[in-house]
């Protein structure tokens, strides 16, 4: 058994660190809010006063956080001095691909080992030990914690060296945001033209329009009794999370010179949609404001 530290026990980490506690794992977490704290130490989470307090005596450290700089700065903060030499990084967070390279670079500068190892899967995926994981790792370290992010994953995808998997993440939630505008869009011009929402699903669904965005997070309440639009948008996924990662996208896409108009356009309307009101609420959403814009 792994002795992990986890350092952010957010929405994600949270249940994350909860699933290697039982499966057995010790796991000394922390997390600069104490609400998060209480709710991981009732999950068996051995709750630590500070990050670095927490690698210690880690052999691998998890850091599942918010944005690129905050992941650098706890590097630098003091978690890399503090653990163990040659200890294992994993960063979970979703974060730019320069960032993630840096933050790797600023392990192995400390005597250590780093990867980037981001999820999709949402809070339920956190929760039911089902997420995706992609990561770029070297070859030994991506066997070293294979096991672990099982543990927390259904599937576990070795995308490449270092950065590899932040670039699978950016790519695919592009991919999501374009093709959620895609079926709301189609849904309201469906509306116009008269069709009933179940009918555009039965045929899409299982015709050449089917998608993640159509066939599991359905943007109209009805055809999938368990998507977000079934109770008022609770997210799921939420609109201030995909605003970020298509702003991740764009950055990308700027910094390599890549002409990709859906996912600009996409980026743009999700940062607006957050904007506007649908920070909080799940990102299919959106729908709502193509019916507003729409009506006439
Ligand atoms: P969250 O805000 O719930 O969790 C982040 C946690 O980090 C918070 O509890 C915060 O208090 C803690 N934190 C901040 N600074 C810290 C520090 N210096 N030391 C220790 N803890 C610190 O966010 P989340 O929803 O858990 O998301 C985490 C990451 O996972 C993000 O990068 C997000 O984009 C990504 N992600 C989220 C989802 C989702 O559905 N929520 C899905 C896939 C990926």
């Amino acid at each position: 058994m792994t002795t992990v530290a986890f350092i952010g026990l957010g929405h994600m980490g949270g249940p994350m660190a909860a699933n290697l506690v039982k499966a057995g794992h010790t796991v000394i977490g922390f997390d600069v809010a104490p609400p998060a704290l209480d709710a991981a130490r009732g999950n068996g989470v051995t709750v630590a006063a500070s990050g670095p307090a927490a690698a210690a005596d880690a052999d691998i450290v998890i850091t599942m956080l918010l944005h690129g700089q905050q992941v650098i700065d706890v590097y630098g903060g003091g978690l890399l001095a503090a653990a163990k030499p040659g200890t294992l990084f994993i960063d979970s967070s979703t974060i730019d691909v320069d960032s993630a390279r840096a933050a790797r670079e600023l392990a192995l500068a400390a005597g250590h080992r780093g990867m980037d190892a981001p999820v999709s899967g949402g809070v339920m995926g956190a929760e039911a030990g089902t997420l995706t994981f992609m990561v770029g790792a070297e070859d030994s370290d991506f066997a070293e914690a294979e096991p672990l992010l099982q543990v927390m994953g259904g599937r576990v995808v070795h995308c490449g060296g270092s950065g590899a998997g932040q670039a699978a993440k950016i790519c695919n939630n592009m991919i999501l945001g374009v093709s959620m505008i895609a079926v709301s869009e189609a849904f309201v011009l469906g509306e116009k033209l008269g069709l009933s929402n179940q009918a555009l699903f039965d045929v899409s669904s299982t015709a050449s329009g089917q998608c993640w965005a159509l066939t599991t997070n359905c943007p109209v309440p009805g055809p999938v009794p368990n998507s977000p639009a079934n109770r008022d948008y609770q997210p799921g996924f939420a609109g201030q999370l995909m605003a970020k990662d298509l702003g991740l996208a764009l950055a990308a896409l700027e910094s390599t010179g890549t002409d990709a108009r859906m996912g600009t356009l996409a980026a743009d309307l999700y940062r607006h949609f957050a904007d506007e009101g649908g920070a909080g609420l799940d990102f299919s959403a959106i729908i709502n404001t193509i019916r507003e814009r729409s009506a006439n």
